[in-house]
Protein backbone atom coordinates (compact mmCIF):
# COMPACT_ATOMS: atom_id res chain seq x y z
CA UNK A 1 0.00 0.00 0.00
CA UNK A 2 0.74 3.39 -0.73
CA UNK A 3 2.21 6.20 2.33
CA UNK A 4 -0.45 8.42 0.79
CA UNK A 5 -3.29 6.16 2.18
CA UNK A 6 -2.04 6.00 5.89
CA UNK A 7 -4.04 7.28 8.57
CA UNK A 8 -3.49 8.43 12.58
CA UNK A 9 -2.44 5.79 14.36
CA UNK A 10 -1.40 3.37 11.85
CA UNK A 11 1.58 1.23 11.71
CA UNK A 12 3.13 1.59 8.65
CA UNK A 13 6.25 -1.32 8.25
CA UNK A 14 8.91 -0.10 5.77
CA UNK A 15 11.96 -1.56 5.30
CA UNK A 16 15.18 0.64 4.50
CA UNK A 17 17.50 -1.29 2.19
CA UNK A 18 21.24 0.63 3.16
CA UNK A 19 24.18 -1.12 4.27
CA UNK A 20 27.06 1.05 3.13
CA UNK A 21 27.63 2.00 6.86
CA UNK A 22 28.37 -1.22 7.63
CA UNK A 23 32.05 -1.42 9.36
CA UNK A 24 32.76 -5.16 8.91
CA UNK A 25 30.67 -7.18 6.45
CA UNK A 26 27.49 -6.29 4.35
CA UNK A 27 24.62 -7.37 3.57
CA UNK A 28 21.93 -6.15 6.03
CA UNK A 29 20.68 -4.28 2.69
CA UNK A 30 18.94 -7.61 1.65
CA UNK A 31 17.09 -7.87 5.26
CA UNK A 32 13.73 -6.95 4.96
CA UNK A 33 12.33 -9.15 2.11
CA UNK A 34 13.89 -12.49 4.58
CA UNK A 35 12.59 -10.93 7.28
CA UNK A 36 8.99 -10.50 5.35
CA UNK A 37 9.12 -13.94 4.14
CA UNK A 38 9.44 -15.49 7.39
CA UNK A 39 6.72 -13.55 8.64
CA UNK A 40 4.24 -14.97 5.69
CA UNK A 41 5.55 -18.47 5.19
CA UNK A 42 2.58 -19.84 7.10
CA UNK A 43 4.75 -21.50 10.10
CA UNK A 44 2.93 -19.48 12.16
CA UNK A 45 -0.14 -17.01 12.72
CA UNK A 46 -0.02 -13.22 12.75
CA UNK A 47 -1.27 -12.65 15.97
CA UNK A 48 0.79 -11.35 18.89
CA UNK A 49 1.23 -12.76 22.17
CA UNK A 50 -0.74 -10.33 23.49
CA UNK A 51 -3.56 -10.96 21.50
CA UNK A 52 -3.30 -8.58 18.71
CA UNK A 53 -3.82 -9.91 15.23
CA UNK A 54 -2.19 -8.41 12.54
CA UNK A 55 -3.74 -10.63 9.60
CA UNK A 56 -6.55 -8.63 7.88
CA UNK A 57 -5.37 -5.48 10.42
CA UNK A 58 -6.17 -2.50 8.31
CA UNK A 59 -4.14 -0.50 10.91
CA UNK A 60 -0.98 -2.78 10.07
CA UNK A 61 -0.25 -1.23 6.67
CA UNK A 62 3.17 -2.84 4.71
CA UNK A 63 4.74 0.18 2.49
CA UNK A 64 7.15 -1.87 0.88
CA UNK A 65 11.00 -1.27 0.51
CA UNK A 66 13.44 1.85 -0.23
CA UNK A 67 16.57 1.08 -1.78
CA UNK A 68 19.03 3.79 -0.54
CA UNK A 69 22.51 3.72 -2.86
CA UNK A 70 25.68 4.34 -1.17
CA UNK A 71 26.24 7.86 -1.40
CA UNK A 72 25.72 10.07 2.18
CA UNK A 73 22.65 11.85 0.35
CA UNK A 74 20.86 9.19 -0.34
CA UNK A 75 21.40 7.57 3.37
CA UNK A 76 20.00 10.99 4.86
CA UNK A 77 17.15 11.37 2.75
CA UNK A 78 15.52 8.50 4.83
CA UNK A 79 14.29 11.22 7.01
CA UNK A 80 12.40 12.30 4.37
CA UNK A 81 11.03 8.40 3.67
CA UNK A 82 10.15 8.21 7.51
CA UNK A 83 8.50 11.50 7.26
CA UNK A 84 6.00 10.98 4.78
CA UNK A 85 4.77 7.90 7.86
CA UNK A 86 5.74 10.34 11.00
CA UNK A 87 4.33 13.74 9.04
CA UNK A 88 0.38 11.71 9.11
CA UNK A 89 0.42 10.78 12.13
CA UNK A 90 1.45 6.78 11.50
CA UNK A 91 3.82 4.80 13.12
CA UNK A 92 6.55 3.73 11.21
CA UNK A 93 8.31 0.26 12.11
CA UNK A 94 11.32 0.16 10.16
CA UNK A 95 13.23 -3.44 9.06
CA UNK A 96 16.91 -2.57 7.85
CA UNK A 97 19.31 -2.12 6.95
CA UNK A 98 22.04 -1.74 9.08
CA UNK A 99 22.02 0.50 12.51
CA UNK A 100 23.19 3.85 10.40
CA UNK A 101 19.65 4.63 9.88
CA UNK A 102 18.17 4.97 12.94
CA UNK A 103 19.71 8.54 12.65
CA UNK A 104 17.89 9.68 10.24
CA UNK A 105 15.12 8.01 11.24
CA UNK A 106 15.08 9.90 14.94
CA UNK A 107 15.45 12.93 12.80
CA UNK A 108 11.93 12.41 11.00
CA UNK A 109 10.41 10.96 14.61
CA UNK A 110 11.48 14.35 16.10
CA UNK A 111 10.09 16.50 13.37
CA UNK A 112 7.11 15.39 14.84
CA UNK A 113 7.19 14.34 18.51
CA UNK A 114 10.22 16.55 19.65
CA UNK A 115 12.61 14.49 21.85
CA UNK A 116 11.64 10.96 22.78
CA UNK A 117 12.66 8.31 24.91
CA UNK A 118 14.88 5.93 23.42
CA UNK A 119 14.93 2.60 24.27
CA UNK A 120 17.69 0.85 22.38
CA UNK A 121 18.38 -2.85 22.55
CA UNK A 122 22.19 -3.57 21.23
CA UNK A 123 25.57 -5.50 22.14
CA UNK A 124 27.31 -2.25 21.18
CA UNK A 125 26.83 1.17 22.33
CA UNK A 126 27.22 2.81 18.95
CA UNK A 127 28.22 5.91 20.49
CA UNK A 128 32.09 6.19 18.47
CA UNK A 129 32.11 10.05 17.38
CA UNK A 130 33.46 8.31 14.51
CA UNK A 131 34.08 4.80 12.86
CA UNK A 132 36.95 4.62 9.79
CA UNK A 133 36.31 8.11 9.49
CA UNK A 134 33.11 7.92 8.85
CA UNK A 135 30.53 9.85 10.90
CA UNK A 136 27.23 7.96 9.65
CA UNK A 137 29.20 4.56 10.50
CA UNK A 138 26.69 2.37 11.91
CA UNK A 139 29.08 2.20 15.05
CA UNK A 140 28.01 6.00 15.75
CA UNK A 141 24.17 6.70 15.06
CA UNK A 142 23.49 7.37 18.65
CA UNK A 143 26.61 9.60 18.88
CA UNK A 144 24.92 11.81 16.52
CA UNK A 145 21.11 11.24 17.91
CA UNK A 146 22.29 12.20 21.02
CA UNK A 147 24.22 15.75 19.89
CA UNK A 148 21.48 16.91 17.92
CA UNK A 149 19.48 16.75 20.67
CA UNK A 150 17.12 14.25 19.10
CA UNK A 151 16.78 12.00 22.84
CA UNK A 152 15.23 13.05 25.86
CA UNK A 153 16.58 9.54 27.28
CA UNK A 154 18.89 6.82 25.90
CA UNK A 155 18.30 3.75 27.97
CA UNK A 156 20.54 1.10 26.12
CA UNK A 157 19.97 -3.16 26.95
CA UNK A 158 22.03 -6.20 26.15
CA UNK A 159 25.15 -4.26 25.79
CA UNK A 160 28.67 -6.23 26.67
CA UNK A 161 31.64 -4.05 24.28
CA UNK A 162 32.32 -1.03 26.49
CA UNK A 163 36.06 0.29 25.87
CA UNK A 164 37.30 3.46 27.98
CA UNK A 165 36.51 5.54 24.69
CA UNK A 166 32.64 4.48 24.48
CA UNK A 167 32.76 4.65 28.13
CA UNK A 168 33.26 8.40 28.19
CA UNK A 169 31.29 8.82 25.23
CA UNK A 170 28.36 7.49 27.25
CA UNK A 171 29.17 9.52 30.24
CA UNK A 172 29.42 12.44 27.90
CA UNK A 173 25.95 12.18 26.77
CA UNK A 174 24.52 11.17 29.68
CA UNK A 175 23.44 8.00 28.61
CA UNK A 176 21.71 5.14 30.98
CA UNK A 177 23.54 1.99 29.98
CA UNK A 178 22.19 -1.70 31.61
CA UNK A 179 24.94 -3.84 31.19
CA UNK A 180 24.90 -7.53 30.17
CA UNK A 181 27.35 -8.25 33.36
CA UNK A 182 25.04 -7.33 35.85
CA UNK A 183 21.87 -6.69 33.83
CA UNK A 184 17.95 -7.10 36.24
CA UNK A 185 15.78 -7.14 33.02
CA UNK A 186 12.58 -6.39 35.72
CA UNK A 187 13.72 -3.36 36.09
CA UNK A 188 13.95 -2.17 32.60
CA UNK A 189 11.44 0.00 30.57
CA UNK A 190 8.94 0.91 33.51
CA UNK A 191 9.84 4.17 34.63
CA UNK A 192 9.92 5.72 31.14
CA UNK A 193 7.56 9.39 30.97
CA UNK A 194 6.02 10.25 27.38
CA UNK A 195 6.85 8.35 23.90
CA UNK A 196 9.25 5.59 23.24
CA UNK A 197 11.27 4.66 20.52
CA UNK A 198 12.01 1.20 20.15
CA UNK A 199 15.49 0.50 18.10
CA UNK A 200 16.37 -2.98 18.17
CA UNK A 201 19.86 -4.09 17.21
CA UNK A 202 19.62 -8.74 16.19
CA UNK A 203 23.10 -8.84 18.05
CA UNK A 204 21.85 -7.78 21.15
CA UNK A 205 20.28 -11.61 21.39
CA UNK A 206 23.12 -14.01 21.77
CA UNK A 207 24.26 -15.56 18.64
CA UNK A 208 22.98 -18.97 20.03
CA UNK A 209 19.12 -17.38 19.17
CA UNK A 210 20.37 -14.94 16.18
CA UNK A 211 23.73 -16.22 14.05
CA UNK A 212 22.63 -14.32 11.16
CA UNK A 213 24.64 -11.07 12.32
CA UNK A 214 27.50 -9.27 11.50
CA UNK A 215 29.19 -8.89 14.96
CA UNK A 216 28.49 -12.22 16.63
CA UNK A 217 29.61 -11.14 20.73
CA UNK A 218 28.18 -13.85 22.68
CA UNK A 219 26.63 -13.86 26.11
CA UNK A 220 23.81 -11.66 25.24
CA UNK A 221 19.96 -11.53 25.56
CA UNK A 222 18.07 -14.02 25.50
CA UNK A 223 14.17 -13.16 22.94
CA UNK A 224 12.40 -14.43 25.75
CA UNK A 225 13.90 -11.04 27.66
CA UNK A 226 13.10 -8.59 24.93
CA UNK A 227 9.76 -9.76 24.03
CA UNK A 228 9.58 -9.33 27.98
CA UNK A 229 10.62 -5.86 28.24
CA UNK A 230 8.27 -4.72 25.38
CA UNK A 231 5.28 -6.37 26.56
CA UNK A 232 5.63 -4.17 29.83
CA UNK A 233 5.84 -1.27 28.34
CA UNK A 234 2.91 1.05 28.67
CA UNK A 235 4.07 4.10 27.06
CA UNK A 236 2.75 5.43 23.60
CA UNK A 237 5.46 3.96 20.71
CA UNK A 238 6.08 6.48 18.64
CA UNK A 239 8.34 4.62 16.22
CA UNK A 240 10.87 1.09 15.89
CA UNK A 241 13.45 -0.34 14.18
CA UNK A 242 14.80 -3.77 13.65
CA UNK A 243 18.38 -3.63 12.19
CA UNK A 244 21.39 -5.31 11.83
CA UNK A 245 19.77 -8.82 10.36
CA UNK A 246 22.08 -10.34 8.20
CA UNK A 247 21.27 -13.21 5.87
CA UNK A 248 24.00 -14.34 4.67
CA UNK A 249 25.28 -15.24 8.16
CA UNK A 250 22.07 -16.89 8.76
CA UNK A 251 21.19 -20.80 9.88
CA UNK A 252 18.00 -22.18 8.69
CA UNK A 253 16.14 -18.72 8.83
CA UNK A 254 16.67 -18.77 12.55
CA UNK A 255 17.34 -15.03 13.02
CA UNK A 256 14.65 -13.91 10.27
CA UNK A 257 12.08 -15.95 12.57
CA UNK A 258 13.55 -14.10 15.66
CA UNK A 259 12.57 -10.83 13.47
CA UNK A 260 9.47 -11.37 12.52
CA UNK A 261 8.65 -12.96 15.62
CA UNK A 262 9.91 -9.37 17.34
CA UNK A 263 7.89 -7.58 14.58
CA UNK A 264 4.63 -9.04 15.00
CA UNK A 265 4.90 -8.29 19.22
CA UNK A 266 6.50 -4.59 18.74
CA UNK A 267 3.66 -3.84 16.12
CA UNK A 268 0.80 -5.47 18.56
CA UNK A 269 2.23 -3.13 21.87
CA UNK A 270 2.57 0.06 18.96
CA UNK A 271 -1.20 -0.84 17.95
CA UNK A 272 -2.12 -1.86 21.62
CA UNK A 273 -0.65 1.57 23.12
CA UNK A 274 -2.13 4.28 20.59
CA UNK A 275 -5.50 3.22 20.89
MN1 LIG B 1 23.88 -1.37 16.72
MN1 LIG C 1 25.33 -4.19 17.59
Amino acid sequence: MSVENLKNNDVALIGIMSDANSSYKRGAAAAPEFIRRSLHNGSANLCSESGVDLAGNRRFVDVGDRQVTDDPESFLAIEDEIYKITGQGALPLILGGDHAISYPILRAINRVNGPVNILHFDAHPDLYHDYEDNPWSHASPFARIMENGLASRLVQVGIRTLNKSLRSQAERFGVEIHEMRNLDINSIGRDFDGPVYISCDMDALDPAFAPGVSHHEPGGLSVRDILGIIQRLPNRIVGADIVEYNPQRDINDMTATVAAKLLKEIAGRMLLNAA
